[in-house]
C-alpha cells in the first residue's frame, strides 16, 4: 500500500510543497532579518545624526552667549574693576536668558572669580581644567563638576588684554537624555567612566546600573531563543584627558522582533494552508491518475479470467487514458481471437480438422455419460509410409484429408464424431443401434474406405484395418476404450485381418507386456546378469569339428521367472527397444568370440538380427567398432536374418548386408522354406547361407516328406553357391540323413542344447576329447 502510485504523487506533491515553504521561509528569514539589521543601523546613523545636530545646536548656543557675555562692556569694567556684586548678577541674568546653568568667571590662573549661582564652590580642580580647556581643539567640551555633567565652553574676557575667563555650560541631566530619545526613539545614555557618572533615558534601570553591561547584555528569551534587546553604539565625545565622556545610542530591537516573529507565524500558517490544500489536491490528481490505473489492472485481471468484454470503463477520461482502454480492448478481441484459434488448434489435427486424440477423449468422456450404447472404430491405413515415401508427402497428406472425408461422412450420418489419433490412424465413435446393423456397417464402411482414390491426377488404392469396441459392453471410461481400440487395430495389422473385434483379456494382454518391456529396458540399462547369452554348437559334417555356435539370448527376470526369447524379441521388436537389446547382444558375442580367440579357441558365432536391427544406420558402425576394439576378425560373425526380416525393407537393407558382406561379415538366412521367397529372390540376396527351418527337420527321420524337401532345399543352395545348415537335429537318425544329403553343418539337441558359455567350453572339450 505504501508502495502505491497513489501514495508516491501525493509525497511527491506534498514534498515539493513542502520544499517550496521552507525555502520561502529561509529566504523570508534571511531577507527580513537582512532588512531589519539595515533598518536598525539606519536608525541609529540617523539618531548619531540628531544627536550630533544637538549637540552642535547647543554648542553655538554656548558659543553665542559666552560671545554675548564677554563683549558686554558693563560686564568686562566689572571684571576688570572686581565689582563682585555686578558679576555675579550679570552671570546670573545671562545664564537664564539661555538657558545655561553653569556661568562661571575665572581669573586667568582659572580661580573662580564668580558665578551664576552665589556662593558656589567646587571640589574640582578648577584651574587645572581651564588650563586644559585652553589647550584642547575643541570649542565645547563635557566636563563633569561636582558629580553633574556639562557641555561646556571657555571663553576669555578681553579688555583688550584677556583679564579673565568665562566658563560658560549645559548640564546634562537625565532629562536630556530623555529628551533626546525623544527625537531619536532611542535609549541614550552618557557615561562619564572614570567620574562614574552616568545619564540617561532609561528612567527604571536596575541598581547598579552600568549603561555599557545593561544595554549590551540585555537579553529577551524569543522563539528562537534568547536574543539582545538592543543595537548599541558608542560616541566619543570631547572631553578632558582622563576624563573622557562617551555617549551610548541603543536600539531597542523588541519591536522588529515582534513583527518578525508575527510575519514568521502568518508565513508558517500560509504554509500550512498550502500544505493542506497541497495534499488535496494532489491526492485528487493521484486518484484521477491512479483510478483509471486500477479499473485497467481489474480489466487485465478480467483478461486472466478469459472474460475479454470491455464495457464497464467510464467515459470521463483524459485523451491518453481512453488510448489505453481502447488498446485495451483491442488486445481483448485480439487474445479472444487468438485463444480461440489456439484451443482449436489445440483440439484439432490442423490437416483433417478433426479432433486429435487427447481431444478425442475429453469429447468421449463426456458422451459417455449419456444413456446410449456406442462402437468405437480405430482405422489404421496400411502403408501409408511408402506412400509418402514413393509419391511424397503432398500425396500423403492428400490420402488423410481424403480417408478424413469419407470417414466424416460416414459417421457424421450416424450422429456420430471422429479423431485422428495418429499419423495414419483414424478413431469415429457412433451410436450402436444394433448387433446386426454393426458388422455390416463395419464392413460397408472398409467398403467405401477400400474404393480407389484420385488424387493429383493418380489413381490410388489404399487398405485399412479397423480395430473394434463397444461401449459399454467392452469397457466403461473414455481411457480404456481407446485403450482397447488401439490395442484391437494393432492386433488386425498383425493378425493380418481386415477387422478385429476387441477380445477380453486383450487389455491385461498388453498391460503385461507394457510392463515386459518396461523390465527389459532396465535390464539392459543395468546389465545385472538377468540378460545372457548361450551358445549352442553347429557340427560341421565334413570335418566332424564344432566351429561355429549360434548365441541366442536368456533372460531370467529379478523374481526367478523366465521369460521366452520369443516373447521378449517380439516385444522388443514391437517397442523399438530390439535396437538396444541387439546392440547388448553383438557386445556380449563379440567380447566372447575375443576370449574365446584368446585361450586357442577358435569358434565362429552367429547373431539373431531383426530387420529394424539392419534398417538402424548405426548398426554397420557400431558393429566394427565392437570388432576393433576386441579384435576379432568380422569373418568369425555371422549374421542371422529371417526370410521375412530380409525381405521386409528390402532396397535398404540389402545393402546394409551387402555393406556387412563386404567388411568380411557371414550372412545367414534363418528359417528358411517357411517364408516365400522365390528362388529369383533368393538369388539375389547377399547371402552365405542357407538355415533350414527346423519344422522340416524335427520329424526328419519320420517324414518322407520331409526329407525330399530338405534334400531339394540342399541341392538347391548349394548349386546357387550357399552353405546350408540345419537346425532342430534331435536324433541321430536326423543327422545320419543329413549327413548323406551332404548337409554342410547341423545343429540341435542331438548335440547339446544352448549353454552358457563356461558349459558350453566344457562341452566342447569333452566333445575334442571323444571325437
Ligand atoms: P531361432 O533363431 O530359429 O533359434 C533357434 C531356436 O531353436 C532356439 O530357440 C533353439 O533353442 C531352438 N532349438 C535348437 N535346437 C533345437 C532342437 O533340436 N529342437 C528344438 N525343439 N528346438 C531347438 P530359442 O533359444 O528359444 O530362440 C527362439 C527364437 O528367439 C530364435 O529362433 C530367435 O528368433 C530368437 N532369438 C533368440 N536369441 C536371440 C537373439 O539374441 N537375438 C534375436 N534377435 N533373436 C533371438
Ligand atoms: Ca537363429
Ligand atoms: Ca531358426
Amino acid at each position: 500500500m505504501t508502495n502505491s502510485l497513489k501514495n508516491r504523487v501525493i509525497i511527491v506533491c506534498v514534498g515539493l510543497v513542502l520544499l517550496t515553504t521552507v525555502v520561502s521561509l529561509f529566504s523570508f528569514w534571511w531577507s527580513t532579518s537582512q532588512f531589519n539589521e539595515k533598518k536598525v543601523t539606519q536608525d541609529i546613523n540617523v539618531a548619531e545624526n540628531v544627536y550630533k545636530q544637538y549637540l552642535t545646536a547647543k554648542e553655538s548656543l554656548l558659543l553665542t552667549a559666552a560671545k554675548v557675555l564677554t563683549s558686554d562692556f558693563g560686564f568686562k569694567q566689572a571684571v576688570a574693576t572686581r565689582d563682585a556684586d555686578t558679576i555675579s548678577s550679570v552671570l546670573y541674568n545671562h545664564s537664564q536668558r539661555i538657558n545655561a546653568e553653569l556661568m562661571l568667571l575665572l581669573d586667568l590662573s582659572g580661580k573662580l572669580i564668580s558665578s551664576n549661582k552665589p556662593n558656589q564652590e567646587f571640589s574640582n580642580d578648577l584651574e587645572q581644567m581651564m588650563n586644559e580647556l585652553l589647550t584642547n581643539a575643541e570649542q565645547s567640551n563635557f566636563v563633569v563638576l561636582d558629580n553633574d555633567l556639562y557641555q561646556v565652553i571657555l571663553l576669555p574676557v578681553r579688555a583688550p588684554r584677556t583679564i579673565a575667563y568665562s566658563l560658560v555650560g549645559f548640564k546634562i541631566t537625565d532629562e536630556v537624555a530623555t529628551e533626546l530619545k525623544n527625537l531619536t526613539n532611542m535609549d541614550v545614555s552618557f557615561i562619564a567612566e572614570q567620574d562614574e557618572l552616568v545619564r540617561s533615558s532609561l528612567l527604571s534601570r536596575p541598581s547598579p546600573f552600568s549603561p555599557n553591561d545593561y544595554f549590551y547584555q540585555a537579553t529577551t528569551s524569543r522563539i528562537f531563543g534568547e536574543q539582545v534587546i538592543y543595537r548599541n553604539r558608542n560616541l566619543h565625545l570631547a572631553s578632558l584627558e582622563g576624563h573622557s565622556v562617551n555617549v551610548l545610542l541603543s536600539a531597542d530591537l523588541t519591536q522588529s522582533y515582534t513583527e518578525f516573529e508575527r510575519l514568521f507565524f502568518t508565513i508558517i500558517l500560509l504554509a500550512a494552508l498550502t500544505i493542506v490544500i497541497g495534499v488535496v489536491a494532489s491526492s485528487l490528481l493521484a486518484n484521477n491518475l491512479t483510478m483509471p490505473l486500477s479499473q485497467l489492472a481489474n480489466l487485465a485481471r478480467q483478461f486472466a479470467r478469459g472474460n475479454y468484454s470491455v464495457d464497464s470503463m467510464s467515459n470521463k477520461q483524459s485523451n491518453e487514458i481512453k488510448t489505453l482502454i481502447d488498446a485495451f480492448r483491442n488486445m481483448g478481441n485480439d487474445i479472444n481471437e487468438r485463444e480461440q484459434q489456439i484451443s482449436f488448434a489445440a483440439k484439432h489435427d490442423t490437416l483433417t480438422g478433426f479432433y486429435n486424440r487427447s481431444a478425442m477423449l475429453e469429447v468421449l468422456n463426456d458422451s459417455l455419460a449419456e444413456n446410449q450404447e456406442y462402437t468405437l472404430v480405430a482405422i489404421d491405413i496400411k502403408g501409408l509410409r511408402h506412400i509418402n515415401d514413393k509419391l511424397g508427402p503432398r500425396v500423403g497428406d492428400d490420402c488423410l484429408k481424403a480417408v478424413a472425408c469419407r470417414i466424416a461422412a460416414f459417421s457424421d450420418e450416424l450422429g456420430g464424431f471422429h479423431a485422428r489419433i495418429g499419423g495414419d490412424e483414424f478413431l469415429t465413435v457412433f451410436p450402436t443401434s444394433s448387433s446386426l446393423n454393426l458388422k455390416r456397417g463395419i464392413s460397408g464402411l472398409m467398403a467405401q474406405l477400400e474404393a480407389p482414390y484420385t488424387l493429383q491426377k493418380l489413381k490410388i488404392n489404399l487398405r485399412f484395418s479397423a480395430g473394434v469396441v463397444t461401449y459399454p459392453a467392452q469397457g466403461t471410461l473414455a481411457d480404456d476404450l481407446m485403450r482397447r481400440v488401439l490395442i484391437a487395430v494393432d492386433g488386425a495389422a498383425d493378425e493380418h485381418e481386415n477387422i478385429h473385434h476387441y477380445q477380453e483379456g486383450e487389455d491385461e494382454e498388453h498391460l503385461e507386456s507394457l510392463l515386459i518391456i518396461d523390465e527389459l529396458k532396465q535390464a539392459i540399462a543395468e546389465d545385472d546378469g538377468q540378460l545372457f547369452m548361450t551358445y549352442q554348437p553347429k557340427l560341421n559334417m565334413a570335418t566332424q569339428k564344432i566351429d561355429k555356435a549360434e548365441s541366442l539370448i536368456r533372460w531370467q527376470r529379478k523374481n526367478g521367472s523366465w521369460v521366452s526369447p520369443e516373447l521378449f524379441i517380439d516385444l522388443a521388436e514391437q517397442s523399438g527397444l530390439i535396437v538396444e537389446l541387439t546392440e547388448w547382444v553383438i557386445a556380449t558375442v563379440v567380447k566372447q568370440v575375443g576370449q574365446w580367440q584368446q585361450a586357442g579357441i577358435f569358434m565362429q558365432a552367429a547373431i539373431n538380427v531383426s530387420a529394424q536391427d539392419i534398417a538402424y544406420p548405426g548398426f554397420h558402425a557400431n558393429l566394427l567398432h565392437v570388432l576393433k576394439s576386441n579384435s576379432v576378425a568380422p569373418a568369425l560373425i555371422t549374421i542371422e536374418l529371417t526370410e521375412r526380416d530380409m525381405i521386409e525393407n528390402e532396397e535398404k537393407g540389402i545393402q546394409a548386408l551387402e555393406n556387412l558382406k563386404a567388411i568380411g561379415v557371414k550372412i545367414s538366412l534363418d528359417d528358411y522354406g517357411v517364408g516365400q521367397t522365390s528362388l529369383g529372390r533368393l538369388k539375389m540376396l547377399p547371402i552365405d547361407e542357407l538355415k533350414l527351418d527346423k519344422c522340416f527337420i524335427l520329424k526328419l527321420d519320420q517324414s518322407e516328406k520331409d526329407q525330399f524337401i530338405v534334400r531339394s532345399t540342399i541341392t538347391l543352395g548349394h548349386q546357387l553357391g550357399f552353405s546350408v545348415v540345419a537346425e532342430g537335429v534331435e536324433t541321430r537318425e536326423s543327422l545320419e540323413i543329413l549327413h548323406d544329403l551332404k548337409c554342410d553343418h547341423i545343429q540341435g539337441y542331438y548335440l547339446s542344447r544352448p549353454l552358457k558359455a563356461d558349459l558350453f567350453e566344457q562341452w566342447l572339450e569333452q566333445y575334442n576329447e571323444l571325437a
